[in-house]
């Protein structure tokens, strides 16, 4: 049984979008309680059930507590935006290296619409300084945003830095409620970057 049902959030969108593979290391962002790592345990092979495919790596984070999960490495008690927290990120992935970014996470909800937008811009964007640190080059971003005036900035932050960048829009029956996600694919190398 999946710990939420956040699960098939995540589920729908690889379905839909093919993200995971076996063999693949995936960090998780905003783990707790850990649905979204559980799909990716299993999409990835992190915990070898499948002696025929490549095993792979999942690392999961966040602020509060985790409860322990099969396949999975875990970062509890730490802030991703924190540059510390995205040092020890790497120094915990095999060779330092990562092939997709998942963030779920979400800001303390302040009750102020556009506060709450900014800050949920603001971890998005703090994704792009661990990108750069451990994402490899064709890797894929995954990230929750609550959308408002602001989604603009990241969607052109995230253009900058993939190939490939869509906005996947909730269902229409979940249409009322602002949370959305980018999907960027295909991260550019550093120098085509740095060439600017
Ligand atoms: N994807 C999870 C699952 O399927 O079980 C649910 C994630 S929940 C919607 C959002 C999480 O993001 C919270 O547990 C929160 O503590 C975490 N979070 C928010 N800001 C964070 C930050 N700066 N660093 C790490 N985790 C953060």
């Amino acid at each position: 049984a999946y710990r939420c049902r956040s699960a098939f959030k995540l589920l729908e969108i690889d379905d839909k979008h093919r993200i995971l593979r076996p063999g693949q290391h995936v960090i998780d962002c905003g783990t707790a309680p850990g649905a979204w790592a559980q799909v990716a345990v299993q999409r990835v092979n992190a915990a070898g059930s499948d002696p025929n495919a490549p095993t792979g790596f999942v690392l999961g984070i966040d602020l509060h507590h985790i409860s322990p999960l099969e396949g999975a490495a875990l970062l509890p008690f730490s802030d991703v935006t924190d540059p510390k927290t995205q040092k020890k990120i790497q120094e915990m992935l095999p060779e330092g290296k990562s092939d997709v970014i998942l963030s779920d996470m979400a800001p303390n909800a302040t009750g102020v619409r556009e506060i709450d937008q900014l800050k949920s811009i603001q971890l998005c964007l703090s994704l792009l300084d661990l990108a750069q640190q451990v994402l490899e080059p064709g890797g894929t971003i995954l990230c929750k945003f609550w959308q408002g005036r602001d989604g603009s900035l990241l969607q052109k932050r995230l253009m900058e830095h993939f190939k490939e960048v869509k906005l996947l829009k909730p269902p229409a029956s979940r249409q009322e409620s602002a949370e959305t996600y980018y999907l960027a694919k295909s991260y550019k190398t550093g120098s085509a970057v740095q060439s600017r």
